[in-house]
């Protein structure tokens, strides 16, 4: 575990949410949430880490020169966020491919950019535009394609109360968008992850 991997504590949090108890009707002096503003801090620091991370601390030297430009495709990339619309969380899978254009990834990488992204308040339209732009940016490939599929617990738990309502939203860059062939290879590779099919 590197230093940043260190857990986190923010402590500014704990007397907020003994404020947020008592705003709810809560006693937050009772046994049972005598520690959850301890608790919220560290979990909220967890959440949030992404905000003290950087594209370039997270790959590291996880970038390498290779021949081909066969497809790379990383599915089932699992992601858990907070929208900045409730604070509420919501989580799904992510699916990521490239064409190689001379520069790798180390596979693992990809999940670290998705945490980047998700580790902090979001929607996930922007999470999907960033992991695309993060893959563009860092391999300059021939394209770039990003699915994500999520549940969103505001939708699920409140309003409209669509428990079963997923959401998905794609980023196609380069190869992907002009080349119907190159996205469909990709869709009808990571279609048989997706939910409900
Ligand atoms: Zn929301």
């Amino acid at each position: 575990m590197s230093k940043s991997e260190q857990p986190r504590t923010i402590s500014e949090l704990e007397p907020l949410t003994r404020d947020w108890l008592t705003a709810i009707g809560e006693n937050p002096g009772r046994e049972g949430l005598e520690r959850t503003p301890q608790r919220v801090a560290k979990a909220w620091a967890y959440m949030t880490e992404g905000y003290g991370q950087t594209l370039a601390g997270v790959v590291g030297e996880g970038i390498f020169a290779a021949e081909g430009s066969e497809m790379v495709i990383v599915k089932d990339i699992e992601f858990y966020s907070m929208c900045e619309h409730h604070m509420l969380p919501f989580y799904g899978r992510a699916h990521i491919a490239y064409i190689p254009n001379g520069k790798i990834l180390g596979l693992s990488k990809f999940a670290r950019i998705v945490d980047l992204y998700s580790r902090r308040l979001q929607v996930q339209e922007r999470i999907t535009t960033q992991v695309a732009d993060a893959v563009q940016d860092l391999l300059a490939p021939k394209g770039v394609a990003v699915l994500m599929e999520g549940v969103h617990l505001c939708m699920a738990m409140r309003g409209v109360q669509k428990q079963n309502s997923s959401t998905t939203t794609s980023a196609m860059r380069g190869l992907f968008r002009s080349d119907a062939r190159t996205r469909a290879e990709f869709m009808s590779a990571v279609q048989g992850t997706l939910r409900g099919r």
